[in-house]
């Protein structure tokens, strides 16, 4: 039995709730909502902390990490609630304005929403002087630019010689650590540092404003990952959702992890002699019950995240 707390913008307690329509129980007092799924039982307060509690809270928290309220939407939410005050310590991982102007480091993942396919990550340098032509290159967040446009971008990024550091967690690797017990969030937060670090090894002191990670859980919860491997938090890292929107490092860097990605995908295909697809949809789960009944079950194991539901529900197709 676990307990995980975080906290949520009302929006997206809203968007739970209706997310949990099917799962819910009668709500407590001072209470949103209260569901109760095989992995925890979620109970969302008033104040904007949820509770996530049982045999694997860890589950149902991740699934809303991304849609995390920023420090600053915590703050002014927190200003309208009187109960929703915010934790001290995260404003200190939040980024200072002057972090978008100048020469700084930016790191994003790919792949971690998708059954298919590795993770990879990707840290950037951006120095102060290139900002400006990178943003007219088109260099944006690789969530709202075509396939094709990723890979043409990541291209010329590397192109420009610009500093950056990629890794791929290809998929033994991801299902061994997984049944470890490593979260998600855990190999995410290893991968990100081992980026920044062999990227500061290229720089060789080349100066920087700081060190902006996509934020994915609260920085408390990633220090603590890192620190359960022995490493610590790098010096002036910072934390921010949607940083891609705002730093150009880390929009550069979520599209070299995502043309990674893609030419990992387009690796596996023809490995497998199947198109892999992107996402964990319902054509997702029947690519997969394919891909058993031709090559057997064990081959997912290569080109999947087995503890995704898609592996069940495709074993359910067979
Ligand atoms: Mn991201």
């Amino acid at each position: 039995m676990g307990q995980i707390t975080e906290k949520f913008t009302s929006k997206i307690i809203k968007k739970m709730k209706k997310n949990y329509t099917g799962s819910l129980e009668s709500t407590p007092q001072g209470a949103v909502f209260r569901a109760r799924t095989s992995d925890a039982v979620i109970t969302a307060y008033n104040s904007g902390k949820v509770l996530f509690q049982g045999a694997r809270p860890e589950k149902e928290a991740e699934k809303w990490r991304d849609h995390q309220a920023t420090p600053e939407q915590a703050a002014r939410e927190g200003a309208n609630n009187k109960n929703g005050s915010l934790p001290k310590q995260h404003s200190t991982f939040y980024p200072p304005k002057t972090l978008f102007t100048g020469s700084h480091i930016g790191s994003d993942e790919s792949g971690t929403g998708d059954y298919f396919g590795p993770i990879t990550t990707c840290a950037v340098y951006i120095k102060k002087e290139q900002i400006a032509d990178l943003k007219e290159m088109g260099i944006q967040d690789s969530k709202v630019i075509s396939d094709q446009t990723i890979r043409k971008l990541s291209k010329d990024l590397v192109e420009l010689n610009i500093p950056y550091s990629l890794m791929i967690l290809h998929n033994e690797k991801y299902n061994k650590l997984q049944t470890q017990g490593w979260s998600q969030g855990k190999m995410k937060a290893m991968l990100h540092h081992s980026v920044i670090e062999s990227l500061l090894a290229k720089l060789d002191s080349a100066p920087y404003e700081g060190i902006l990670i996509d934020q994915f859980c609260n920085p408390p919860v990633f220090r603590n990952h890192l620190a359960s491997e022995g490493k610590s938090l790098l010096e002036k890292t910072y934390f921010m959702t949607k940083a891609e929107d705002y730093s150009i490092a880390v929009a550069a860097g979520s599209v070299i992890a995502r043309a990674s990605f893609l030419r990992e995908m387009d690796r596996l295909s023809e490995m497998i002699g199947f198109d892999l697809l992107k996402g964990a949809s319902q054509r997702v789960d029947q690519r997969a019950a394919e891909i058993i009944r031709a090559k057997g079950e064990a081959v997912l194991g290569r080109i999947a995240k087995l503890h995704f539901a898609n592996t069940k529900k495709a074993k359910s197709n067979l």
